[in-house]
């Protein structure tokens, strides 16, 4: 058999790859050989081999698992210089388990397996020249090794990089047809809040028939009536009323503040402004759409200076007639 010849072979070589390519049986594979079959650098006719090898051989299945993990567990933003180092170590840490292809700088590996005839003559070549040549090209082997498989690294994170930016912009496509659909949604929303605007403001400028008006009494003048409460009925279809606000106290201020405050106290609109008329009251139009409820407090302040003094307090019931009477038609 021709493969006897291989132990010979291998010692001829200082380097030996193990190369499959001239026997049947394969040899165990080297690191490099893993690697490059990791990374689907192999001609097809060598990784079948490598596979067949796998699928027999425990030692390199399991360096190839590891090496897998090697370039699982590498960080994305490693620098070629941490790639290499980190190689060099996991090439140190491997090796004690490496079933050892390489060839003999030490003579005895080969010493039990190859017949005598076939053994180098002693002195041919030193040991220490062998071990030194082997040693550089060990170290040129490692150092193009981390080069190649720094490339290889920048062309994995290049396709990373690429993979990403097709997802981002898959998002921002997204992103976009969604702002697209809202924006169509807000614009046919904004249509329909606009014509019902248009719809109340032509309601409310036309002149408002029977619009409701009523007198009502500060908290003193009610209960001297015996009454605790101004009540005002109106009837479901009118917008709003006006009040004429009768005013006990006479003292004068220069500015006059008004408050309405609800059922819950929480004060639903404040301002000056108010002028008393010719009667001594004041007068004010209320829409529905201000005072939806049915209970509030109207203050009136007087103010002079920053001094604000509570001058009236109007407590108001408001009271919805049912719909019976026919609503008065509206034209424009
Ligand atoms: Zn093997």
């Amino acid at each position: 058999m021709p493969n006897e010849l291989r132990p010979l072979n291998l010692f001829a070589d200082p380097l030996p790859r193990p190369s499959p390519k001239d026997g049947e049986k394969v040899p165990h594979a080297d690191l490099e050989q893993l690697r490059d079959y990791h990374r689907q650098r192999l001609s097809e006719q060598e990784s079948e081999r490598l596979r067949s090898h796998l699928a027999q051989c425990s030692d390199c299945a399991d360096r190839l698992a590891k090496l897998e993990d090697f370039f699982g567990q590498m960080p994305p933003d490693a620098s070629p210089e941490e790639i290499i180092e980190r190689w060099q170590h996991f090439q140190a840490t491997l090796s004690p388990s490496l079933p050892r292809p390489t060839p003999p700088a030490a003579e005895s590996d080969v010493e039990e397996e190859a017949p005598r005839w076939r053994r180098a003559p002693k002195g041919f070549v030193s040991r220490r020249t062998l071990i030194k040549v082997a040693t550089s090209l060990t170290l040129l082997v490692i150092i193009s090794t981390g080069f190649a498989l720094y490339d290889w690294w920048q062309a994995r994170l290049a396709r990373q990089d690429l993979d990403a930016a097709e997802e981002r912009v898959s998002r921002l496509w997204n992103d976009l047809q969604s702002l697209e659909r809202e924006h169509q949604m807000l614009k046919a929303s904004h249509a329909e809040q606009l014509a019902a605007l248009n719809e109340r403001v032509k309601r409310l400028t036309g002149p408002h028939l029977n619009w409701p008006v009523f007198e009502i009494y500060p908290r003193e003048v009610l209960s001297r009536l015996g009454s605790s409460m101004n009540e005002v009925t109106l009837a479901s279809s009118v917008d709003g009323f006006s009040l004429i606000l009768n005013v006990e106290n006479q003292t004068r201020y220069p500015e006059y503040r008004l408050e309405i405050v609800d059922a819950e106290n929480t004060i639903i609109w404040q301002g000056s402004g108010l002028q008393r008329n010719a009667l001594n009251a004041f007068t004010l139009a209320l829409t529905r759409d201000l005072l939806p409820g049915d209970h509030y407090t109207l203050k009136i302040y007087g103010k002079r200076g920053s001094r604000l003094v509570l001058l009236e307090v109007y407590p108001l019931r408001i009271r919805q007639r049912p719909a019976t009477a026919p609503s008065p038609s509206t034209r424009h």
